[in-house]
């Protein structure tokens, strides 16, 4: 394999404006193309641009190519992470409310720069990240920076501060005499319209709101919105050209949500057979935050394998068999941030462990899935020509094992090589 030293490439990604234009054929072993696994394809690239893939004998290789042999490696398209905080970082080394209500934006900033390399490194290269968690627009500005060339990173689609009902969403339980900076933004009634627009101008990409949230009178998941609240989120978030997406547990407010036209539901913990036929009518995409649920149990002192399940570990792993049984479509977004930036791939692990998913399934999730999810399948995704030169090489066969996915060698983003070892 001919391959230039990492540094000099990782430098090369700084620069990459002032990049010429490059065409290189890849011949890996196999070839992933979004939907089914091909072996002995090569795929061409020109540029920021996939202009070939298929049969090495079917493809024409444009004479000035470099040829990359990648014997014994899979190549996929960019990985996509449907449910991403890159404002966050484990809880098990600062607390969410330590990081909300003691750390400034700038810091957190930071700190993303960080995390967005480390999710890039790992074949992440697209993140819809889902709120940034009491950091104001800082998402908006990583977008900014990442896009500009200045620090590498995944493409975002971003979300802002997100949308709570009063009262619902922590930071809680301190002195009602202080006023507590929450985790996202409170609004209701028809003030929603204004907080809507307002996060549409100020960068987002996304509408995202908190359907329901644990303020039950037991602590237990609630519906924060009426029905009609939603529907108004939902009628001004689609007149502005976005969609909608709901964080919601409850069997309730995931009905709310569908009914009032979210695309999808983030962590669904109580999913029943009604609801997932609801997901399937309405063509919602379903995030099950497997990998959240899996290490803040752990956070809190769960022994996996040792110790009996936890009750949110049980719910989970219920609600994702029959959103699975049922065939509602699933996308991977692990809440990660929760975990760490790099460690997307443990929420495929757990989609299979808790669910059952496996091989070509949990790799369209992490790419054809996600894509048209974020209404970018004609851009990112898929191997097929036209679409950005996003690419990821791993050692192995991820459809035999999904943590194949883990062994990352080589790492494109429309045409800039990011990472290329041995
Ligand atoms: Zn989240």
């Amino acid at each position: 394999m001919k391959f230039i030293p990492t540094l000099c490439l990782v430098l090369a990604a700084f620069a990459s404006l002032a990049q010429p234009k490059s065409t290189w054929v890849f011949q890996p072993d196999r070839v992933f193309d979004g939907t089914d696994m091909h072996e002995g394809w090569v795929v061409v690239v020109e540029g920021n641009q996939i202009t070939a893939a298929g049969p090495k004998a079917s493809v024409n290789a444009p004479k000035d190519a470099q040829v990359v042999a990648m014997p014994g490696l899979t190549l996929l398209p960019g990985l996509i992470e449907g449910h991403s905080h890159l404002l966050l970082y484990p809880y098990n080394i600062t607390d969410w409310d330590t990081q909300v209500l003691k750390e400034s934006d700038s810091y957190r900033t930071v700190r993303a720069t960080v995390h967005a390399r480390n999710t890039l490194m790992a074949g992440f290269t697209t993140v819809r990240d889902l709120g940034t968690e009491g950091a104001g627009y800082s998402d908006v500005a990583l977008k900014r920076a990442i896009n500009e060339g200045i620090i590498p990173g995944p493409r975002m689609i971003v979300a802002g501060r997100a949308i709570v009902s009063t009262g619902s969403y922590g930071p809680k339980g301190y002195d009602t005499d202080q006023t507590i900076m929450l985790g996202a933004e409170a609004a209701d009634g028809n003030d929603l319209i204004r907080v809507v627009r307002d996060q549409i101008g100020k960068g987002a990409d996304f509408v995202k709101v908190y359907a329901d949230y644990r303020w039950g009178t037991k602590g237990e998941d609630q519906p924060s919105f009426t029905l009609e609240e939603l529907k108004l989120i939902n009628e001004v978030t689609r007149s502005s050209g976005r969609y909608l997406v709901c964080h919601a547990k409850s069997t309730e407010a995931m009905r709310r949500a569908i009914l009032a036209g979210a695309e999808t539901i983030e962590h669904g913990d109580f999913i029943d057979e009604e609801i997932a036929q609801l997901m399937k009518q309405h063509n919602v995409t379903f995030y099950p935050t497997v990998a959240a649920i899996d290490a803040i149990n752990q956070y809190r002192g769960w022994k996996k394998g040792k110790d009996e399940e936890p009750a949110p570990v049980k719910n989970k792993k219920k609600s994702l068999s029959i959103a699975v049984k049922a065939g509602v479509t699933i996308g991977l977004g692990g809440d990660v941030g929760v975990f760490p930036h790099g460690e997307n791939v443990y929420e495929l692990e757990l989609m299979g462990e808790y669910g059952g998913m496996k091989g070509l399934d949990l790799l369209r999730a992490a790419t054809t899935v996600n894509a048209r999810a974020l209404h970018m399948e004609n851009e990112i995704g898929s191997i097929r020509p036209g679409l950005k030169a996003d690419l990821v090489a791993v050692k192995g066969d991820p459809t035999k094992s999904i943590s194949e996915l883990r062994k990352v060698v080589f790492v494109m983003k429309e045409g800039v090589v990011y990472r290329n070892e041995k």
